[in-house]
């Protein structure tokens, strides 16, 4: 068996990246796997699910969101009331480019530790060494209570300044899309662009002083 993603262990199963649940039955070509060790392939469906759900009901999504969102997202708040009522106590009116909308707190640390495992994977994958470093993710899809963007957001701004010259790549691309830059000399400096359902964007970050790998 091969060496785990995440650490110097042998794999014992394997892991999809992104989780199989982001993905509607009928868009699943060459979903992306890597080998993972018995610590590191811990069941994590549940927050897995968590952020699928958040993540499918961007409005700036496409199609392929919104039917998995109907098909499974909702379904999946139905049987968890936990969830259901988090969102709804949490309810606010907001102004949003001048629209009415509502918002509601999010768990940032949960949903975070759910993109840096893809991440790591991703990067495994990619270049076929452990990624060495605590990652950072930033979108400008999740924002501050005052509306704001996250502690990251003008990186986010600035690495987005040239999306169209990223060659993204996926095998199925309505559901997701990614591409690595080199973000500094050492090996482990790359930044990843994660795409979501063609609408739900992200920049993960690596801290250059960090030369360990943690999914909290
Ligand atoms: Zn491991």
């Amino acid at each position: 068996m091969a060496k785990c993603y995440m650490c110097d262990e042998e794999s014992t199963s394997v892991e999809h990246s992104p989780p199989k649940s982001f993905f509607p039955t009928d868009k699943r070509t060459n979903l992306i796997t890597v080998p993972a060790c018995k610590t590191h392939n811990e069941d994590t469906s549940k927050d897995d699910e968590y952020v699928r759900n958040i993540i499918t009901m961007s409005i700036e999504n496409n199609q392929t969101s919104i039917d998995h969102f109907f098909d499974k997202s909702l379904r999946s708040f139905q049987r968890s009331p936990g969830l259901t009522s988090a969102i709804r106590n949490s309810l606010k009116d907001v102004s949003f480019y001048k629209l009415n909308a509502k918002s509601f707190q999010l768990d940032r640390p949960r949903f975070d530790r759910v993109i840096r495992k893809i991440a790591y994977a991703l990067f495994y994958k990619k270049y076929g060494y452990t990624w060495e470093r605590l990652l950072a993710a930033t979108t400008n899809q999740l924002k501050m209570e005052d509306m704001t963007n996250d502690h990251l957001g003008d990186l986010f701004e600035t690495l987005s300044d040239d999306l169209n010259e990223l060659k993204l790549k996926g095998e199925n691309p309505l559901v997701f899309q990614y591409a690595f830059i080199d973000f500094g000399i050492d090996k482990n400096d790359k930044a990843l662009f994660m795409l979501f359902y063609e609408g739900f964007p992200f920049w993960i970050i690596p801290d250059k002083t960090s030369n360990q790998n943690s999914f909290d």
